[in-house]
């Protein structure tokens, strides 16, 4: 193979952003020299926080850590780790049900692009409850997410609760 340094994209959709997600990235660049955090932009029609908010706010959580770049991508993930000279993609595993899924889609992007090699990471026990979907119905139900999300996270979630108090509509 080549002996070039090898960069890692951590693709998700990060809506929003959680403490395991930083658990994972921290692990990352402690492994690879580049870290590329892709952020799916049409993962969801509603999402919580829309794609280029999500990228401002893991790049704000991020500030300062070398190696690491924050972009947001549509389309195969497999065209993204071209454009970003990236053959490792990095998941998350957080228990056994998470296994069938991410098998499946390991498989397929190497299929799609036979260099992409998936590599799984696991965070520390305290994360592995966490998940954004989670997050998001403790946010709906009115629930505090300090100690769930890095402080610019809940810092913006806060924001979108008084305007959602402002514009119920829009909520
Ligand atoms: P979520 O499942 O939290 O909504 P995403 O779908 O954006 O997050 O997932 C992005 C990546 O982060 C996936 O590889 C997922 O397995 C991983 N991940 C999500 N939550 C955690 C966690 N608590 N600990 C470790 N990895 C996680």
């Amino acid at each position: 193979m080549t002996d070039q340094p090898i960069t890692a994209v951590y693709p998700g959709s990060f809506d929003p952003f959680h403490l395991g997600h930083l658990d994972i990235v921290r692990r990352a660049v402690t492994i690879f020299p580049r870290v590329v955090v892709g952020v799916l932009r049409n993962a969801d029609k509603t999402p919580l926080l829309p794609a280029e908010r999500r990228v401002e706010l893991i790049r704000e959580t991020l500030d300062g850590m070398p190696g690491v770049e924050v972009t947001a991508f549509s389309g195969l993930l497999v065209d993204f780790m071209r454009e970003s000279r990236a053959r490792v993609i990095l998941r998350g595993m957080r228990a056994v049900s998470d296994f069938e899924y991410e098998f499946q889609i390991a498989l397929m992007n190497r299929r799609l692009w036979n260099p992409a090699e998936t590599v799984f990471l696991t965070p520390t026990e305290e994360f592995t409850y966490l998940s954004g979907r989670i997050v998001r119905e403790i946010w709906h139900l009115g629930g505090d997410v300090s100690g769930l999300v890095p402080e610019p996270v809940r810092r913006a979630l806060e924001e979108l609760r008084m305007e959602s108090l402002r514009n119920p509509a829009e909520a």
